[in-house]
């Protein structure tokens, strides 16, 4: 296992080292040809400005200022480290920056015939080129100008510029380099190694505890304090993945046992009454009819649960399609409210309807029904003892907002954000405990997301709720 994370050539920590050292060496072969190759060419180039000066000096004191010419060449000479030389009228004046003035003689003279018969070829009167001695390690620069002379005669300048002080430069520095190079290699070796790590092991940390997420552990905590914001950024995100996660496993269990209990208790009352009438009540028409009803009740209460659970994962699994149609709102509520009636009658329920006359929007009107008869069959469970329940529909803007308000004991702030997930109910609730299944408003919720609509609740305890939703007018 450990070998194969070292050997990892995909691995961040490998390839983050692996860039790093080929960005140092890229620097390190710049510097290299750099120094070796630029530092030699701009040298001579230099030195060739350096002896064309020098040339133009020496012309303008020979034309101007003759008698100042030998001490101005032999100064010049020595300051640029040139080897000067004049010709004129078959006299030949020698230059040198050292003492010895034999050697540069003997080196250099049998390169003027040349000079001379490259000037007569050109049409330029300066001519100048490279030239190396066989014994010596470096190149020489050679240069001659003709001087126009009033008598026809010209006079030859010729100046000789070795170009070895850049060998040795060159040479030291390169041995420096090498250290140097060798010295930053090491270095850069190290620090991406460390770099790398320190990148890397924040991710292989995070790889460990999504492993134990995986795994069904919801309790791990990703750490979202490492230096790198980008890997706190993911961390949070899979720190709220973990609580959403969590939740989701134990709406999940709660899932199972809630269908099981919500399905297990009119079957054990089916069960009952059908013995009742069995034994008991089977010549007692009366009797009869009585648990008859609750046998058909508690059918019904179990259609219309296992109706809500399929509608719902329908709905999940955005496997339906919303039939848009344009109707008015307010007859919708009106139409459902009718449906109520009979608890005002008997119950002492009161309804209270405010709605503007034309109400038309366009969305499934089915399914929009069905959000508003949730929401009202939730008022009427809920409201307690205050039986007043009010429906508003407010033009708002461009929507029409519908509120759904009871007086009941409300919700408390904490269950709030959670009573739109399934099977979900405020526990110790004040309605009848087994009245409803906990998915109304999640199919509320389904249906409105669907339509895009906004939708929500405003609760406070002992005070009631009110839940809204909003539709786009239709234009
Ligand atoms: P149920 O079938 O249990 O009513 P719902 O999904 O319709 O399921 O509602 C979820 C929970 O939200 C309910 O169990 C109840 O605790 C709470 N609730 C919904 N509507 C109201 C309301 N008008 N007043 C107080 N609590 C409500």
């Amino acid at each position: 296992m450990k070998l194969k994370s070292r050997l990892d050539f995909k691995s961040i920590r490998f390839r983050l080292w692996v860039n790093f050292l080929a960005v140092s060496i890229g620097i390190l072969v710049i510097v290299w040809f750099l120094q070796s190759f630029l530092l030699n060419r701009y040298y001579e180039t230099m030195k060739i400005d350096q002896v064309n000066d020098v040339s133009t000096l020496i012309t303008h004191t020979y034309i101007n200022n003759a008698d100042n010419l030998t001490r101005e060449i032999a100064s010049l000479s020595m300051e640029s480290d040139l080897y000067v030389m004049m010709e004129s009228q078959g006299t030949l004046l020698l230059f040198t920056p050292e003492q010895d003035t034999v050697m540069p003689v003997y080196k250099y003279r049998s390169e003027l015939p040349k000079l001379r018969r490259l000037i007569s070829e050109s049409d330029k009167n300066v001519v100048s080129y490279k030239f190396s001695v066989s014994y010596e390690q470096y190149e020489t620069l050679a240069f001659c100008k003709l001087i126009p002379n009033s008598d026809d005669t010209p006079t030859f300048l010729y100046i000789f510029a070795p170009l070895y002080p850049v060998q040795s430069t060159v040479t030291i520095l390169k041995e420096q380099l090498l250290n140097v190079t060798i010295i930053a290699l090491i270095i850069a070796f190290l620090f991406a190694l460390v770099l790398s790590t320190r990148i890397s092991k924040p991710l292989a940390a995070i790889t460990k505890d999504a492993k134990k997420m995986g795994e069904g552990d919801y309790t791990v905590t990703f750490d979202d304090r490492t230096p790198y914001s980008e890997i706190n950024r993911l961390s949070r995100t899979l720190n709220k993945a973990v609580v959403e996660m969590g939740r989701a496993d134990n709406i999940q269990k709660d899932l199972i046992a809630n269908v099981s209990h919500d399905l297990k208790t009119p079957l054990t009352l089916i069960r009952s009454y059908a013995e009742m009438i069995r034994d008991l009540s089977g010549d007692n028409p009366k009797k009869r009819e009585e648990h008859l009803s609750v046998i058909l009740k508690e059918t019904d209460r179990m259609t219309k649960l296992v109706t809500d659970m399929s509608e719902l994962s329908k709905m999940q699994n955005r496997k339906i399609e919303l039939n848009l149609s344009d109707f008015d709102l307010s007859e919708a509520v009106a139409e459902i409210l009718s449906t109520y009636r009979i608890l005002e009658e008997n119950e002492g329920y009161h309804f209270i309807f405010n709605a503007p006359k034309k109400t038309f929007v366009t969305a499934d009107e089915a399914r929009i029904k069905q959000v508003i008869s949730n929401l009202l069959g939730n008022a009427v469970k809920y409201c307690g003892n205050n039986r007043e329940i009010t429906v508003n529909i407010l033009k708002k803007g461009h929507f029409y907002r519908v509120e759904v308000i009871d007086h009941g004991k409300g919700i408390p702030e904490d269950f709030l954000p959670h009573i739109w997930d399934r099977y979900y109910r405020v526990s110790d609730n004040y309605g009848r405990s087994d009245s409803g299944s906990g998915l109304g408003l999640s199919i509320v919720k389904q249906i409105l997301t669907l339509h895009n609509a906004e939708f929500g609740v405003i609760s406070k305890v002992n005070e009631g709720s009110t839940f809204y939703f909003e539709l786009e007018a239709h234009r």
